[in-house]
């Protein structure tokens, strides 16, 4: 491999300021960490997006949230097909190894891949899909609830509606897995759907018996 390079300074310096001062000061909580192994209690779903941080907003530390972060925080169905599955395999550790009793999927507002679904779906979108993008194939995922949300005339409040159907997506991608059902089912795993509004510091749950989202 020789195309990897060295970190552009401003990681440089700014790595050597943590290591200075916040590994420092907490050094021996660090080696704890390394030595006993983690434990987190949840793992959390989110987007890639730079603007959405969880630890930020439940104000968690290292060891407390097992994260995976893909393209519009999506779940697909159970597809035992042999083939390459990043977000499945760190369903199946979280749940089977680590066994996490929550499972966060948090969904955001201005979701890119939300909105190129939208573009998609109302054939503005013809990169999106072409057999080769991978953001395209991902965000068929999401796809089949486009009807739900057809009919919103206002652009972002559809938008916005959309990606809270994401988020209801993934919990019912998340209960074809066997081993997800069963934990579920025998009270082991609790599944969480949060929605976050970026501008505003806002945060919804999903209520599964009004099936709508509700500040939290
Ligand atoms: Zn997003």
């Amino acid at each position: 491999m020789e195309n990897a390079r060295p970190l552009p300074s401003y990681l440089v310096q700014r790595y050597h300021g943590w290591k200075a001062t916040t590994y420092a000061e907490n050094h021996a909580w660090y080696e704890r960490l390394a030595t006993e192994g983690q434990r987190p209690r949840a793992m959390v779903i989110s987007c890639c997006d730079s603007r959405v941080h969880v630890t930020s907003i439940f104000g968690a530390d290292q060891g407390e949230f097992f994260i995976h972060r893909n393209i519009a925080n999506l779940v697909p169905p159970y597809l035992p097909d042999g083939d390459h599955h990043g977000t499945s395999a760190a369903i199946e550790y979280a749940v089977t190894a680590l066994k996490v009793t929550h499972l966060i999927v948090l969904g955001h507002s201005q979701c890119g891949g939300v909105q190129g679904c939208i573009d998609m779906c109302n054939g503005k979108a013809p990169q999106l899909e072409a057999k080769e993008s991978f953001v395209g194939r991902w965000m068929d995922i999401l796809k089949p609830k486009y009807d739900l949300v057809s009919d919103i005339e206002d652009a972002v409040e559809q938008a916005r509606q959309f990606e809270r159907q994401a988020v209801v997506a993934s919990l019912e991608n998340l209960m074809s897995f066997p081993f997800v059902a069963s934990a579920v089912e025998d009270d082991s795993l609790s599944l969480h759907g949060l929605w976050t509004d970026i501008g505003a510091g806002g945060l919804e749950y999903y209520d599964p018996a009004s099936q709508k989202f509700k500040p939290v």
